[in-house]
Formats: C-alpha cells, structure tokens, sequence
C-alpha cells in the first residue's frame, strides 16, 4: 500500500478510484502483522473494520461521505469505545468492555472515520517510555531497542510506522507529545476544555486532554475539527475553537516568546539544542521576532505536576475495588477482596503514584504540599498567561533528551524530570504542539513546541506549517 502523510492525499485518491476503502484497511493490517514486534496495536478490529470500510466506499460513491472518509485511525487503550475492551493498559481492568464510547470515538464514527483497534500504552497513561503496560513494552519504529515514549506509546509508534494513518492519544504531562517527538510525528495537546474527556478513563483529571497524533499538521487540524467542541457529558468541556484567521505569513511578523532557562538546561541533548537554535535563526531570517525570556518556575514545574496529579490519580483510582468492574481476587471478606485486588492489579508505578497521592492529600500534608502545589499552579498559570498577551507563542524544546534504550533502567525521578519542557502547558491549560524538526544522527528526530493561547489551535497549525516546518 502506498504510503500516504496526509488524509487530504488519501481522499483524492479515494475519489479518483486510485484506492478504496477497504483496500486502505487492509494494508493497515497487513502492515500491523508485519510490524507485530513493536507492539503498538493490543487488539485489531478486523472484520468491523472491513465491513466499515464497504459501507464507506459506498457512501463515497454516492456522494454521502462523511468529513473524515477514507481516515484509518487507531485509538488509545484509556479511550472507551461502546462493546470493545477498553483496559487503560491494566491488569484491573482486564476483561473490562465499555458499555458506552467516548465522545471523541462517537465523533470520528459519526464523519466516517474507521477505528482499527486500540493502542499500547503506560498503564493509566502514567509513564513516559511505555514500559509500564500490562501488554509489554512498545518498541521505538525509528530503531526497535529504542523507546517510543510515553504514555502514549503505541499511538505514536503505529503513526510512524503506517500501522495506521493517525491516532488518538492522551496528555495528562506530556504523553502526546513527547511520544511525537520520540517518534518523529506531529502531536497536539488541545487547550484544556476543547476535547471531551466523557469517556477517558481519568488519570488527573485537571490535566487530562485527549488529541490526535498525525503525519501532517493539516490531520490534525481535520482531526480537532471533528473531535473538539462542547459536550453535555463533560461539565468542564466548553468546546468553542477561536475561528481561523486568514493566515498570511507576510502580514504580520510573528512573536516568539524562548524561556531563556530551557534553553540553558544543563542536562538537555546538545543536538536538540542546535537544532533549536537552528530553528530560531530560520524563524528571524523570515521576519519573524525570537525573544528571551525567563521562566522563574521551570523548577517548580515537575514537583507541582507530580503533586497534584498524583493527588487526582488517587482518587479518581479508588474506584477500582474488585467490587464494580475489571479484575477482582478474593470472595469472602471485603476488605481482603479489595487489598488483594488492588495490590495484584495495579502495576508498581501505579501504585507508587496512589501512595504518594494518598500522602500529599493526607491530614498535616495536605497545606504543606496539596495546597503549596496548587498555589504554584496559579502562579504557572498567571505567568504563561503574560507571556502570552506579549507574545503569540512560546517555543521550547519537546523533551530534553533523544530516546533512550528500553533496557536502561532509570529511576523514577529521573523519568520524571524528564518531564520539564511539557507540564507547563497542562498546568496551565494552554493548547501545545509539538513539531518534528531535523534527523538527529542516530535517525531520531528533534521537535520543538508551540504553546499558544487557549483556543488559538487553528492559528498555532497554521504557524506551525508556514513557520516552523516549512
Ligand atoms: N510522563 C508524564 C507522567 O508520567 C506524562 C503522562 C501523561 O501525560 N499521561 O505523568
């Protein structure tokens, strides 16, 4: 099957008759069975798939097709879909099916959109390597001993190696795009309130957005086009995308905004660095306004996320007892029954963060760090909001380091450090995206974000792709 970096391509080619539908599917799958050693996909739909895309090849013909026709698209494991399994890559939801589907799934069904399976993941999307899943670890497409990040994981190593041509994936800290950077692919975090979170099993809820992971900025504009917008199931989902201004790179210089302290990170990857400074002399040579600035809190910015997420990771998991749904050990005594079953079903780091949000929320803990962390979370949020009345963008690095080989072991903190460049904008809300830039010499590949202001999405693609990429 051809290889296709855009759904644009693909539905031309759709209506030429140049491919159809089905046959779209099908080099899916049989690229999924060839690729089985990443470990991206858990599960494939098959024959749903196939009978789908039938229905769909139809509808082209007539005419009829929906926005998203000809749109192959993974989803996953944490995003529900109604009479499938949907198990957050844990053993305690084991044998879990979804009595009802995501408001984004219902979304991409509704414009025709065909869902090939679910996705590999860190268990509950906390990780950044994928090696904490209940499935194995997913391999790095680029180079197979490598990670492909977290926590979505199996979202961007099945876009990178054509599994599929986009998925879904969630960013709670960091996990669409710093997968998108470890595997060389587009990834958007929406501003916080644009995606439905009805039907996303929830991590911290405060922080949780779910967004497509893509080949093409222009995907992922048509994704958000479909999947955005106010839903009654999610009280905290206000919906409404800024419209498209009508972009004209020679109208307007664009102002970017350069946290002075990111770009001096001691421990960060020296050709990250050049080749963000490579970007910044491209961005000034078009017109455009590169300045620095200081970001007083980047320290503060991974020890308030993993305070409060935790904190909402422990209560947002305590419903998972035995008693209501997914794995359960134990019959005769409740409280046996629920230690057991949630001992031997959640994984360690899973564990790890419940205990340690258990603690932060904890009497005589609770001012020192619950509350200290959220009153950090204001003032993250206060600044961000400067910058960005003074600037269009902030631009910083994805990540500060390139993959790392699945059998290094690091510690947790250290995993969690690497976490700086990503968590500022899920702790203050702000849409971000991140954008592969230059082949590092081992084949992986630099990215940079955009953190824009909330709702501004559209504007931020299409700088992205009159700016950055091209
Ligand atoms: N790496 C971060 C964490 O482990 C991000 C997770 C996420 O965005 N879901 O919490």
């Amino acid at each position: 099957m051809k290889h296709y970096n855009s759904l644009k391509k693909i539905q031309q080619d759709l209506k030429l008759n140049k491919i159809t539908c089905l046959e779209l599917v099908n080099g899916y799958l049989s690229n999924v069975a060839k690729h089985k050693d990443l470990n991206a996909f858990i599960e494939t739909y098959d024959v749903e798939a196939q009978e789908k895309a039938i229905i769909i090849d139809d509808k082209i013909k007539n005419n009829k097709a929906g926005k998203l026709a000809g749109l192959v698209i993974g989803v996953k494991d944490n995003i529900c879909y109604k009479n499938h399994s949907s198990t957050a890559a844990s053993k305690i939801l084991k044998g879990y099916n979804s009595p009802y589907s995501a408001t984004v799934v219902e979304r991409l069904i509704r414009e025709d959109a065909i869902i090939l399976g679910r996705l590999n993941c860190d268990e509950f999307a906390m990780g950044s390597t994928n090696k904490n899943s209940i499935y194995g670890p997913v391999a790095n497409p680029i180079n197979k001993e490598y990670v492909p990040g977290g926590s979505s994981g199996g979202s961007a190593a099945a876009v990178k190696a054509n599994l599929c041509h986009a998925a879904l994936g969630t960013d709670t800290g960091g996990s669409i795009r710093q997968p998108s950077a470890f595997c060389g692919v587009y990834g958007l975090k929406p501003t916080y309130g644009l995606v439905s979170r009805h039907g996303l099993i929830a991590y911290a809820s405060s922080f949780d957005q779910i967004g497509p992971i893509t080949k093409s900025v222009d995907d992922i504009d048509k994704i958000l086009d479909v999947i955005s917008g106010k839903d009654d199931f999610d009280g905290t989902c206000v919906g409404n995308i800024t419209l498209r201004k009508n972009y004209q790179e020679s109208s307007k210089p664009t102002k970017f905004a350069i946290p002075k302290e990111v770009v001096d990170f001691k421990e960060i990857n020296i050709e990250i660095k050049t080749h963000f400074s490579n970007l910044l002399d491209k961005i000034v040579s078009k017109g455009h306004t590169v300045e620095y600035i200081n970001l007083p809190l980047l320290d503060y910015l991974v020890p308030a996320y993993y305070i409060l997420t935790t904190a909402e990771a422990s209560s947002n998991l305590a419903r998972y007892d035995g008693i209501k749904y997914g794995y359960r050990e134990g019959k005769d005594n409740l409280e046996e029954l629920i230690k057991n079953t949630r001992t031997n079903g959640f994984g360690r780091e899973v564990k790890r963060r419940i205990l340690l949000g258990t603690f932060v929320l904890s009497q005589g803990y609770y001012d020192a760090y619950y509350i200290k962390a959220q009153k950090i979370r204001h003032l993250i949020k206060k600044q961000t909001e400067e910058i960005l009345k003074t600037y269009d963008y902030m631009l910083l690095p994805t990540s500060p380091n390139l993959p790392f080989k699945i059998n290094e072991d690091k510690s947790p903190t250290k995993l969690y450090n690497e976490d700086i460049f990503t968590v500022q904008s899920n702790l203050s809300g702000h849409p971000s995206l991140s954008i592969p830039l230059s082949l590092t010499k081992d084949k992986f590949f630099s990215s940079a974000q955009l953190i824009g202001n909330y709702f501004s999405e559209r504007e931020m693609l299409d700088v992205a792709n009159n700016i950055i990429t091209n």
